[in-house]
Formats: structure tokens, sequence, C-alpha cells
């Protein structure tokens, strides 16, 4: 059976300081970042970590007008989004603008962790900022 959305790739969580919350997770997870990484574009910040086969992803604003730094000022710090790994992010994107849902880039972006990316506009999923992710190989 294809699956569309093939598994949670990675949980993103809003963080004011990322050095602090590196510290605060090492200590949760009981091992460092494995990958720290800028996406200019996103204007954030990000560090990534393993809990096992899962992935955990914060994000730090690089500046006042990064969404990171808005989500933190309407709801404070704590999970930003859910991300979904897809096979075929394109046919995905379509797929789901078929289904109604308001896509926020109509072409897929090259995101942090080596991936293309899309993002679910959050009014339309009930709330949850929903990101797809496809490796980029
Ligand atoms: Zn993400």
């Amino acid at each position: 059976m294809y699956h569309h959305l093939t598994k949670i790739e990675h949980l993103g969580i809003a963080v004011k300081s990322l050095e602090q919350s590196n510290t605060l997770y090492t200590k949760i997870l009981g091992v460092p970042p494995y990958k720290e990484e800028e996406v200019v574009s996103e204007g954030v910040r990000t560090s990534f970590f393993r809990a096992g086969l899962n992935k955990i992803e914060l994000l730090q604003a690089t500046n006042p007008d990064s969404p990171i730094a808005k989500f933190i000022e309407k709801r404070g710090e704590g999970i930003h989004h859910v991300a979904y790994a897809v096979e075929d992010i394109k046919a995905e994107m379509a797929r789901l603008e078929g289904e109604g849902l308001t896509l926020l880039n109509t072409q897929p972006k090259v995101g942090a962790d080596n991936k293309w990316v899309c993002f679910l506009h959050p009014k339309g999923t009930g709330g949850t900022l929903i990101e797809l992710c496809q490796d980029r190989g």
C-alpha cells in the first residue's frame, strides 16, 4: 500500500535560546545535538537531536520578524510543528491542495537537515502547523 505521509519525520519545538535549550535537551535525551544549522530564509537557527529512531528539532528566531519570534510572542515556547516525511513532495502538495488545504509555499523550499519542505497553513489543519519533508538525497 502506498503511504502518502510515511512517518513523523521530526517534531519542531520553538525556543527562546538555542543554547539554553540545547543544554536542557541534552539532559533530557542524554545525548547532545548531532547538528546545528541556520536557515537564513526562515530566520531560524536549529539544532537536531535523536531520541532513538525519532528526531527533535529546536528552533530559535534569528530576527524579530522570524515566524518563530511571532509564534513565541503569541503562544510561548513549545511544540511549533509536526513534520511528516513524504517520498514525493510535489505530488503531496498537489494532493493536499486538492483536498482544500492551504500551502504556505507554492514550491518546495530548502529546509534544514538536507530536506525539501513545504508547510500547511494551521488555519486549515485545526491549529497545528504541518511540515512535509522529503530527503534531498
Ligand atoms: Zn521542521
